[in-house]
């Protein structure tokens, strides 16, 4: 049986703002909860089999009561856009502004 999804939850350092993120327990880790941006590592989510490694932004934010905060990534290297959760613990002044359109990852 191939497993789509490995959870892979490990605290790293943020490539955008250097602030070391801690894990988070209840799912992956995914994004910086300070700045949001990502890093293109997995091809299927949780697998880190891709060697892009490209620094991914926040584009756009939507919610719903359902799923809470989605945000949506731009990769700055191969351009591939995805969809992420936000976490509980995300900087929601960073999720708003990546909202009205002001966000600017310099800014973290
Ligand atoms: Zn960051
Ligand atoms: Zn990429």
């Amino acid at each position: 049986m191939t497993k789509l999804f490995s959870k892979n939850d490990d605290s790293f350092i943020c490539e955008n703002c250097h602030k070391t993120i801690d894990k988070l327990g209840y799912t992956s880790r995914d994004h910086c909860s300070r700045c949001l941006c990502s890093k293109h590592v997995d091809i299927l989510p949780g697998d880190r089999q891709n060697d892009c490694q490209g620094l991914m932004v926040p584009i756009s934010c939507s919610f719903s009561t359902k799923k809470g905060y989605i945000i949506t990534y731009k990769c700055t290297k191969c351009g591939e856009i995805h969809n992420n959760k936000a976490a509980n613990d995300d900087n929601k002044n960073a999720i708003f502004a990546v909202m009205n359109g002001s966000y600017n990852k310099d800014n973290y």
